[in-house]
Parts: structure tokens; sequence; C-alpha cells
């Protein structure tokens, strides 16, 4: 096929538009390792986890087997506000790079909160209101989540308390105010409102917070608080699962166009974008039906899948949470604060981390300084101003089209365009000064890390 046969955007009408989610685990082997009981050690039923979360989710979570959910009506239509998005051919990147790959990228980033993490947000708002709940406490890091928590929240009128890492509600105030303006409360975490962020301050006086601290804070206020329910916006098998849609949609997209890719390419911060956006491609692999690599990119100062190990952790530093297997680096690891580039969190989905151990998927770290370069370098070219976390997926997209210019191998690479990054001007400051610096944590401290991972 020509090239000029297919399209700048592709575009799918909404009738094309995924009606079903599509749950990755229902055809691997090796299923991923079950949540357990942080006291007891045994794997956790649904009641222990109702109390915690919403009861749908909590079905959703635990389920292995079945392979499509429907996606409720409500939530197909709110999708269609900002979905389909749309899969770009990176014509002028190509150009740029000279290179002989084809590469497109699937973009998230078209709705107020910025990121793909409204797709799950707003079916997890859903089944809360389905369950008649008042509101949801959860945590949010750069911000992303929390707004899209928000504007879900907003729309249908619950309650929503975000607990924002310290570092990024001091360097992201603009941010904390477009949750203000969906309705949110927004607590700086550590704080001291919570029992496990006072105790977190006495023992880390001065810390800029992380966010296993900040989940442990929203996990307690969920569960002392009548008619509320914790949510969280990555790692959780519900949560890859909702994210599906963007992998569906790029699949639909690709074959209206007979379009194979070579390559898929995904930043990991919990697991959640890389999951829904590789998941019918990882099915098909799983399946038999074809192959593709795959590779997930992290950045070099919080490195779970290619320094971590694969072991049970608590999914917060607060060590309520149940205890995952997951690629981690330790519930108590706090990346440094000069990382400004996001996915910051310890652990990774224990569905990748399963597929990882697996050998069906591949992962690379980056620092952060290559990975503001080809933010920059995107930006000047494609026109989009990416988020620091989806340009982890530039770097390694242009890397691999860079190679494909050596080899003079017409590649086709797919890579997810997370989001946009216009409150991460900070960093994006930092770069421009020079002022940038890659921090890499040394062998002893990931093992003191390590050290403290709980004997299971
Ligand atoms: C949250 C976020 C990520 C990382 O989260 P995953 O769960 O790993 O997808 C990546 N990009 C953007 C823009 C985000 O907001």
């Amino acid at each position: 096929m020509s090239e000029h046969t297919i399209p700048y955007k592709i575009y799918l009408n909404e009738d094309e538009m995924p009606t079903a989610w599509y749950n990755l685990r229902a055809d691997m082997k090796n299923k991923p390792a079950p949540l357990l009981n942080p006291g007891t050690h045994q794997p956790m039923k649904a009641e222990e986890l109702s109390g915690v979360f919403c009861q749908e989710l909590v079905r959703q979570e635990l389920d292995d087997t079945t392979a499509f959910f429907e996606i409720p009506a409500e939530i197909r239509e709110f999708y269609k506000m900002y979905r389909p998005s749309p899969l770009v051919r990176a014509y002028r990147l190509e150009e740029k790079l000279g290179t002989p790959a084809k590469i497109y990228y699937k973009f998230e980033g078209n709705n107020t909160s910025g990121s793909h993490k409204l797709n799950s947000a707003i079916a997890q708002a859903y089944y809360a209101k389905q369950q008649g709940l008042k509101g949801v406490t959860t945590e949010t890091g750069a911000g992303q989540w929390g707004t899209a928590l928000s504007m879900a929240c907003s729309y249908f009128d619950l309650d929503c308390k975000v607990y924002m890492v310290k570092v990024s509600y001091e360097q992201k105030p603009f941010r904390r105010e477009v949750m203000r303006t969906y309705g949110a409360s927004v607590t700086p975490s550590p704080s001291m409102e919570t029992a496990v962020g006072r105790k977190i301050l006495a023992e880390h006086p001065g810390t800029t917070g992380s966010l296993g601290c900040a989940i442990s804070e929203a996990v307690e206020v969920a569960t002392s608080t009548p008619g509320y329910r914790y949510v969280l916006g990555s790692v959780l098998n519900q949560v890859l699962l909702h994210q599906s849609v963007i992998g569906l949609e790029t699949k639909t997209a690709l074959d209206k166009y007979g379009i194979k890719p070579d390559i898929i390419i995904g930043c990991a911060g919990g697991g959640s974008n890389l999951g829904g956006l590789i998941a019918p491609f990882m099915g098909q692999k799983l399946r038999g039906e074809a192959d593709y690599r795959i590779i997930a990119v992290e950045p070099a100062s919080c490195p779970s899948f290619t320094r971590g190990k694969y072991a049970y952790d608590f999914c917060d530093t607060g060590m309520v949470c149940p205890l995952a297997k997951m690629y981690t680096l330790g519930s108590g690891f706090i990346p440094a604060p000069n990382h400004a580039g996001g996915l910051r969190y310890h652990g990774m989905s224990s569905t990748l981390s399963q597929l990882y151990d697996d050998g069906l998927m591949e992962a690379v770290s980056v620092p952060q300084t290559a990975v503001f370069e080809a933010a920059e370098y995107f930006a000047r070219v494609e026109g989009i101003l990416p988020a620091p976390e989806s340009s982890h997926a530039i770097r390694v997209a242009m890397d691999e089209a860079l190679k494909c210019k050596e080899t003079g191998e017409e590649k086709t690479i797919v890579f997810g365009l997370t989001g946009t990054g216009y409150f991460d001007m900070v960093a994006y400051e930092k770069f421009h000064d020079g002022k940038m610096s890659d921090y890499i944590p040394t062998d002893e401290e990931l093992q003191a890390s390590f050290d403290k991972l709980p004997k299971v």
C-alpha cells in the first residue's frame, strides 16, 4: 500500500468504537498472582476487597476468565465526548529522522484531564454511583489521575477527595485548581489528617511524599468514612481492563488499512496505558495468532521492570493495602526529588509483571534528560507538547526508528502518546536551563529497599 493512501490521522466512526472491554487475563496461561491479605497472606476474598473498592470493580478485579465485559451505555456515551482518539501517522517525524520506519501514535491527550486516565476514571465513578456511594478517595502523583477522576465524579455528582503527592502539589498549583474547578478537595500528602500520614511525617520529616504514601492516606479515609470507597488510577487489573479501549481502537484503525505493527511501545508507570494499548495484540500473541515485539519504557530513576524484583510487595508505603506480586523496587522506595519525568510508582501491574516474567514483552529504562530531548524534538516536529511520561515512549520509538535507518528495515512502529505536558513546565524549564540531572539509584540503595520486602 502506498504511503499516501494512509491518512495523517486515522479516525474511527462512533459505530466502530468498542462496545466491550477486553480482559487480557482470559487468554493468559499463567494468570497474574492473586492479591494477598497483608495479615494472613491468603488470597483476598471479594468480601474483604469490597470494604475498600466498589463491588462491581472487585468483580472485574478478580475475574481472570471472562474475555469481554460489556461497556455500560452511559460510559459509552461519555467516551463519545472525547473518543475515539486519533491514531496519527507521524509522517513528519519519519521524514525528520530520515527513517524508513513507519511510525504511528495513539494520542490520548485530547481531553481536559490531558491523558488516558479518564478512560478508567469514568468507569470507576460510574460503578461507585451505581452502588449508591456518596464519594470516592484517591491519590494522585503528577495530577492527571486526580484531574480525570474529578471530571468523572462531577459528571456523576459524586464527592471526590484527592491526596496529592506533596512535591507535585507544590510544583503544579494549576493542576490542583483544575481539580477544584471540578469540585474535588485536594490535600497534599503526607498530611496530618490521617493516622498513616502523621506516622510517615514522624518517620520522614520534610518528605516530599510518594504515590505509596498518598495511597495509604486515601485508603484510610475511604475505609473510615461511611459511603466512601477508594479508587486507583493504575496498576490494578480493573484499570487495565478499562484501558483496553485504547488498544481495541488502535487495532480497529490499523486493521482498516491492513497495517500490521512490528513493534508496540508504551511508557510504564503502573502499567495501565501499556496494558490497555497492547491488550488485543498481546491476546493474539497468547493465542498464537500473531507476533509482535512489545516494549515497556520506564525511567532509569524508577526502574521496576529492569532492576526490580518479582515478588510480593505492599502497594503502598503505609502497608495497609493488599500484597501484590509484581516487579517492584520495594514499597519504601522513594524516587529522588529531582526526578521530574513522572512514572514514579515503585511497582508494576501484576498482569504485565507476569507477561514480562514469561518473556512475552521487553522493557528498557531511559534517563530523564534523554526523555526531554525526545519530548522537545517531538514537540517541534509533530506539534503536540507531550507529557514527560509519554515522552519515554517517544524516546524509544525514535531510537527504534533510528535503528531502522541504519539497517534499512521498514518496520512499523506503534506507540502510545498518553498525554500532554502543559502542567509540566517546571520540568521543561529545568531541562531548558540545563538544570536537569539524571539520578540513577545505586544497587546498594535498591538492595536496602529489597531487604524490606515482606516475607511471603
Ligand atoms: C499516569 C500517566 C502515565 C503512567 O501510568 P500508567 O498506568 O503506567 O499508564 C503515563 N502517561 C501519562 C500522561 C499519565 O498521566
